[in-house]
Order: structure tokens, then sequence, then C-alpha cells
């Protein structure tokens, strides 16, 4: 199996020839890996499985060490996380026989996709780290051949930390990103051009997101003539970013005029670092200061960071309604979108990435894992969503494809196999074919299955969103009113962006319920949705207080007329539970009759709710 380029070889004594070299033999990889997809999944299967012949789950569905295609295919489900959730449930609990995986599980890695509210954990192990720096690895040398030069200057990536828990047998649980920047492949990284950051890692690594936003800002104001590129995870990270910029950029002009750092920032390491960089700069505080107060903040990121060549941030999925925000605070500035992954696994990276942000593709890369494709028809144009999938019956499981054998414009929900432990598993991404890479197929990401709204890494189905209206809309029964018909959506107009809900009531007699009501609803809903959507709103500040925006009667049925207009079926229309379409939006927005905020924050705690208790 081709290895991973080193990222520096010590054999060229000039700088420049050692990047162009590794340049050439990361791009080398890519050709050789997608050329041979193939035999490179049937190698990856062969290789799980046969370090996996020991495993409770393999033996429980009697593959007998077996390590082909055919044979696997044969006895193992195709799985879903509610599936694996007993497996799981042992290993987070201390079981540390090989349940699912012949190697020791390091430690959780906690999803943004929550099962009973809850984060989904996703089991990994030490070696997937190497895997996850790999993908990295290849990111810069395929941008370096769209925009050279990018070796001389800096990155100005917002990365942060989360905080983590412990399970009851001790395992460590956290996102993949805070394990990967805590562990040694990112901290001990070596210091080549590619990973010169104007954050130092010291304030990436900082859990408190104040201090971690606040230093790494300034790193970047201060270095603002060596910033090449800019960026973040998703581009609600970034806008995030923007945001904070916003509110106290006068405090981080005062901080880059005397060289001293706010005694706000109170960790030692995070100051030692910083002022490791800062001078007293007036001159450049007095720049930064004219361009902050000038008035409206199109183009402020060009304006502050005038080197800056594009924007490094995921804007395909739900990110894309952030589109037209970093347009106008960039100067439409190309929106690069590199590479797509999960918790599960890193699955590939765009080899185009100038595209358009509407046509971005993402190359899987064939030794990640081994991947199969469910082809996915039923699309409800209306809502975007895709239906649940029931167990597979034999025939479908039949559809099931390999890399190598999708069909160009079909869509697919991706399922994977893991070397730390997941067979067959439904990652909930639905992905259509859009060319190919030699052999290799690329895809357009097209949403995650069952996803209603989403501000930042919250995805809310629709199943939590009835639950969590249903919990709400008890409280008016005690006031003889009730509630009609309801809709949602991801109101991302200011920052931070929120869930607004569109409520139709019958109601006897309105003047008998309060604003307070209504209030006491809206925190209601927020309290019943998943943790994810609780520590964006609590912890991340990423997600602002849910709104109720009452309509007046006969609104839904309005709706269902203009859906009809459009060419829906009487007969299969059903009101969506997210509405995304602006002219939807506009008419649901001309019917409000009053609005309310959530008056609080959620409640929230890191690490499930049984581990608190158990703890
Ligand atoms: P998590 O498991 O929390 O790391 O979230 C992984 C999920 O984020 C994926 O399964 C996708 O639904 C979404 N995601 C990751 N990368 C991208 C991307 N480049 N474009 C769109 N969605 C993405």
């Amino acid at each position: 199996m081709p290895e991973a380029p080193k990222i520096l070889s010590d054999s060229a004594d000039c700088i420049d020839d050692i990047v162009v070299e590794n340049n050439n033999k990361v791009l080398k990889f890519i050709e050789d890996v997608t050329a041979d997809a193939d035999e490179v999944q049937r190698r990856v299967l062969s290789e799980i499985l046969s370090r996996s012949a020991n495993v409770e789950y393999l033996q429980r569905y009697g593959l007998n060490g077996c390590t082909d295609r055919e044979t696997f295919k044969k006895v193992i489900p195709v799985v879903t996380y509610e599936d694996l959730k007993p497996d799981i449930e042992r290993i987070a609990n201390g079981d540390t026989s090989p349940i699912l995986c012949s190697q020791p599980i390091s430690e959780f890695l906690t999803s943004s996709g929550t099962s009973a509210g809850e984060r989904k954990l996703m089991p990994t192990i030490e070696e997937e780290l190497g895997r996850r720096s790999l993908l990295y690895s290849l990111l810069m040398p395929v941008m370096s051949q769209f925009l050279p030069g990018l070796d001389k200057g800096k990155g100005m990536y917002f990365l942060f930390v989360k905080s983590e828990a412990k399970t009851p047998g001790g395992l460590v649980a956290r996102p993949v990103l805070t394990s990967y920047y805590k562990s040694s492949h990112f901290k001990n990284s070596p210091n080549d051009p590619y990973t010169n950051y104007t954050s130092p890692k010291e304030t990436i690594l900082c859990l408190d997101s104040y201090q971690s936003m606040y230093s790494q800002l300034l790193c970047g104001l201060f270095q603002n003539e060596d910033v090449v590129r800019v960026g973040a995870v998703f581009a609600s990270g970034f806008i995030r970013a923007i945001q904070f910029l916003e509110k106290h950029w006068s405090l981080l002009c005062k901080d880059i005029r005397t060289g001293t750092i706010d005694s706000k920032i109170t960790d030692p390491s995070v100051r030692e670092a910083v002022m490791k960089i800062l001078k007293p700069n007036p001159k450049l505080a007095d720049f930064v200061e004219a361009e902050c107060s000038k008035g409206p903040w199109k183009g402020i990121i060009t304006r502050l960071w005038p080197e800056t060549k594009y924007i490094d941030v995921i804007v395909t999925g739900t990110m894309s309604q952030y589109i037209p925000a970093l347009d106008y605070y960039s100067n439409a500035l190309p929106l690069v979108c590199t590479m797509y992954a999960s918790s599960e696994c890193y699955f590939g990276i765009n080899l185009n990435p100038l595209c358009n942000p509407s046509e971005v593709s993402y190359t899987l890369i064939p030794n990640m894992a081994y991947f199969e494709f469910l082809p996915v028809t039923r699309k409800d144009e209306l809502t975007g969503s895709i239906s649940e999938p029931t167990a597979l019956n034999d025939k479908e499981k039949q559809q099931l494809v390999d890399l190598v054998d999708v069909k160009l414009g079909q869509d697919y929900e991706l399922v994977v196999t893991t070397y730390a432990g997941l067979y067959r598993y439904h990652v909930g991404d639905i992905l259509r074919v859009s060319g190919f890479k030699n052999k290799a197929p690329q895809f357009n990401f097209i949403c995650r299955k069952n996803v209603v709204l989403s501000i930042d890494s919250d995805k809310t189905d629709e199943v939590e969103l009835q639950n969590a209206v249903k919990n709400a809309a008890n409280q008016l029964l005690q006031y003889e009113a009730s509630l009609v018909e309801y809709t949602g959506y991801a109101d991302t107009s200011a920052i931070p962006g929120r869930y607004v809900l569109f409520w139709e009531l019958s109601v006897k007699d309105s003047t008998l319920i309060a604003p307070a009501v209504f209030e006491d609803c809206c925190f209601t809903v927020e309290e019943s949705l998943n943790s994810v959507y609780r520590q964006g709103r609590v912890c991340d500040k990423s997600i602002g207080p849910l709104e109720i925006r009452v309509v007046e009667n006969g609104t839904f049925d309005m709706l269902m007329d203009f859906a009809l207009s459009q060419g829906s079926s009487i007969n299969q229309y059903k009101t969506p539970r997210c509405v995304k379409y602006a002219p939807i939006i506009e008419l649901l927005n001309s019917r409000v009759i009053s609005s309310y905020f959530s008056p609080k924050c959620p409640r929230w705690t890191a690490g499930h709710k049984q581990w608190c208790t158990q703890n």
C-alpha cells in the first residue's frame, strides 16, 4: 500500500527544493491511490478483517476469519449507530475485551450526530491519528498547484478545543478535532512552510473560548502582513471570529499599541506564547483602529489582511448558508473547501479547491477506510430531507456498491468499514457522484440525512424537533390553546444564528396568554433539544436564543396552496418541518402576529447525562 509521504526529507539542502519535492511526492501518491482504487480498497478490507479476526462482533455474525469482500458482504449486516449502541456502551463502561476492534480503543470521539439527545460515541484507536495526519498532509500540495507562493506566508486559522469527559469505564470522550490538536501529531508537528500559522499552539489548546479567540485574533492582527490564507474548520467558526473582532477590536488595538496582553487573558501559557510574538506597534494599532471604525465592514478581511488569497472553510452542506456573509466580509475572495471528514473516519479531499462552492466535490481517498454506497432516491424536494432507511432487505443489500462502481449523477448514502471497529456503518451523509479522479469517484456533499435545522455543528432531526415542540406546546393547554401546525428555519441573517419556529395556534382567548408563557415555550424547546445544540447555546455561544413567531390562522393552508402551486401532489403533501426557500419564509414572515425569544440558556454539561450521575 502506498505510504504517506513524509512532510519533509532531510536530504535536500534548499527549502524551496524540499517543498517542491514533497509536493510532487504527495501528488504522485494521490495519482497512485486513485488509479489503483479498487485494489487499494480490497487490501484495506482484507487488512481490517485479518486484524479483526478475533473480534467478538465479527465472530457473532460468523465471519470466521474470512477477509474477502463477498463473504464480508454476505454475512455482515449494514448497521446504524443504534445497532451498535449496546456494544459501544459495554466499551464505555470499561469492557476492554476485543468487542469491535482487536487493538485497544484509545478514546471515544464524540460526534455532532446524536443518539437519544447525546453525542454519538465513535471508538478510535491510536493509529487512526496517523491516517488523519495523512489526509491533512495532502491538502497544501494540492492547493499549491493552483496558488503558488503559499509556503512563503502564514495561515491565520481559528482553531479550538472543546471540553472532554470520561466514560464510566475511564475512556476519554471528546470531539475528533480536540483529540487531534491535543495529539503529538499536531503539537509536535515539524515546522514546515505549510504549517506556519499565526496562532501559537498554546492559544489553540486553551479551553476558555474567549481567551482562545482573543489571543488568536491578537496574533493574527499583529502578523497581518504575513498572512496569505485565513480560515477555520467550518464557515460558522470563521464568521464567529469576525463577530468577535467587531466586539473587541478596540481592546485588541490597545494591546497591539502597547505590546501587552489584556488582563482578562489569564492562562499563563497563552500569555507567555503571545508575548513571544507581540511588540508595541502603534502604527499597526492606528491602522487596525481606522479600518475597524470606518463604518460598514464590507471587505474587512482583505483590508486588515491585505495579502490574503483565500478563505479556507467548509461551506458545503448546511454551511452554505454563510456564503453571502463570507463574500461580504472578504470582497468575494475564493472560498476553499479542502476536505470532507467525520469522527468515524476522514474521507477525502477536494482536488480542485478553487472551484465555485456550489461545485465542490470530494475525492474519497481509498486507503482511509473501506467504502460502500447505498443508492438513494427518495427525496422530498420542499424540505430537502431524505427519509430514514429502514432495515435493508436482501435485495437492497445487493444494491450496496463498491467505491469504483458508483454511477455518475447518482445519489448514495455512505457506508464505512473502519480500522477502528465500525463495520458497514451508515455515516448518515448523502453524496452525489460528480466525476472521477482516475478510478476514484468524486462526490458532491448533498446533505446529512434527516437534518432539519442546523446553525453550527448542531444537527437537529425531525423527530427531535417534533418532541421538543410537543413538550413546549403542552404548556399552552392550560390556557385553552393548542398548536395547530408549525415549521422552523435556521435564521443566519444575524450572528449568531438561531432557530426560528413559526407556530399557528388555536386559541380561545389570546389575551389570557402572557408573553412569558411563550418565552417559557421557547426555553422548553431548547431544553428538549440535543446536547450539541445546548452546547452551542451555552458554551460556544455559536447559537442565539430560539425564537417562536406566532402566525395568523390560515397561514399553513396558504403554505400548502403555495406548495401545490409549485407542483407538490395534494395526496402526498405534508407540512415541511423546516423551510429554506426564500418565498416561503417571506410568506410566513408576512403573517407573523407576535414573536418571543428564549429568555435564558438551556442546561448543558460535558459528557452524557447518565455519566454525570454515575461519575
Ligand atoms: P462529526 O462526526 O461531528 O465530526 O461530523 C461529521 C459530519 O460533518 C459529516 O458526516 C458531515 O455530515 C459533516 N461534514 C464534514 N465535512 C463536511 C464537508 N466538507 N462538507 C459538508 N459537510 C461536512
